[in-house]
């Protein structure tokens, strides 16, 4: 253990801000030794158009899930981006409020 000159240890957290899950998170995915998921290496979404995935606020998420209809990886992406709180885009063939909806159903 090593310490600082005023006592504390070195790394440890003295404040959190106004959102210590969102921080954590982020720290998380900073750290996090693991590789991407096999299952990205067939994701049909990485041999096309990414800004289809990510469409503009009000923008058409039609051809996405088109897509994401095809992809044999369905499953394991919207588990994946269900487990990771994703905030933004197409995964798994269903939009943030979908996938919304979806997660406050299974509570
Ligand atoms: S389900 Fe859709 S977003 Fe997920 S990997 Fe497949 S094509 Fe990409």
């Amino acid at each position: 253990m090593r310490l600082e000159a005023d006592g504390r240890e070195w790394g440890q957290v003295v404040e959190w801000g106004a959102n210590p899950d969102e921080e954590l998170g982020e720290l998380i995915d900073i750290f996090d030794p693991a590789e991407p998921p096999e299952w990205q290496d067939r994701a049909l979404c990485a041999q096309t158009d990414p800004e289809a995935f990510f469409p503009e606020k009000g923008g058409s998420t039609r051809e996405a899930k088109r897509i994401c209809q095809g992809c044999e990886v369905k499953s394991e992406c919207l588990e994946y981006a269900l487990a990771h709180d994703e905030r933004f885009g197409i995964w798994g063939g269903l939009s943030e409020r979908e996938r919304r909806k979806l997660k406050k159903r299974a509570v």
